[in-house]
């Protein structure tokens, strides 16, 4: 069965787009805990951190260059969070790779 993200990458149920690239989308939080809160999500549907491996080490790194680029676009440089979230009994919600950009900015 395919994630909540990858029903919102594939358009199956609706959500606030920022950002979509080749391998990645951002989206707004349906549930934010700061002004701010994006998901930097990528496409393909890796679990969790320590699910990733050698062959995601570009994607991996775009999703920190796009965290950046979504950062400056929305005018909050240098005035962000970032944080994952990986233990699959407690923090972790969705099991599929996201990372979290919050501001108050
Ligand atoms: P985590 O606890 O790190 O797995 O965080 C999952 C995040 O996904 C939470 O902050 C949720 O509010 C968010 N979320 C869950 N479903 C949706 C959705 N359909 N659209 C946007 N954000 C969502």
């Amino acid at each position: 069965m395919s994630s909540v993200f990858t029903k919102i990458i594939n358009r199956e149920i609706p959500s606030d787009i920022v950002y979509e690239q080749d391998n990645l989308i951002v989206i707004r939080d349906i549930n934010p805990i700061a002004k701010t809160h994006l998901l930097i999500i990528p496409k393909k549907e890796i679990v969790t951190v320590d699910d990733i491996d050698e062959q995601d080490r570009d994607l991996i790194a775009d999703m920190f260059f796009t965290a950046k680029k979504v950062a400056s676009n929305l005018g909050i440089t240098w005035a962000y969070q970032l944080h994952f979230n990986v233990w699959k009994e407690w923090w972790q919600e969705v099991m599929h790779i996201h990372m979290h950009l919050t501001s108050n900015k």
